[in-house]
């Protein structure tokens, strides 16, 4: 076989190869996000979706994973597109400096996980109204 399949990479439930933030906030606001928080937005994930995240965060350390699957009220709160990725689970909102979005964008764009993986559908560096952030959607 040729290759090793993601999940030898990234087995589920996580044994992570780097460190999760400890607090992340969201423009300096709200309550800090704990590691807690951020291992549930990752369980919400497709799988698929998942491994990218991993792959992402894993080779970007200087950004923080914000937003991930949101239900269609959730999504409409937080200005969302109707029929957005992220209530699909193939979503993933990532918070960090310029630098540092630019960065990861450029890697979200060529990151592949596995066979047949054909990279992004969607991969932007917008403001929807909660501020600057790589959107990317698998
Ligand atoms: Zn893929
Ligand atoms: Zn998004």
């Amino acid at each position: 076989m040729r290759g090793r399949p993601p999940e030898a990479t990234f087995a589920w439930p996580l044994t992570l190869a780097f460190d999760l933030p400890q607090t992340t906030r969201l423009k300096g606001k709200g309550p800090p996000m704990s590691a807690v928080h951020y291992t549930q937005m990752l369980s919400e994930l497709t799988p698929h979706t998942r491994l990218h995240v991993l792959q992402l965060l894993g080779t970007c350390p200087g950004i923080h994973f914000t937003s991930g699957r949101r239900s269609v009220k959730r999504n409409r709160l937080v200005g969302g597109v109707k029929g957005s990725w992220h209530i699909k689970g193939r979503a993933a909102d990532f918070t960090g400096s310029t630098d540092a979005l630019a960065h990861a964008a450029r890697h979200a764009a060529r990151g592949r996980v596995g066979d047949g993986c054909t990279g992004p559908e969607e991969v932007l560096i917008h403001d929807t109204g909660s501020g600057v952030h790589l959107h990317v959607a698998w």
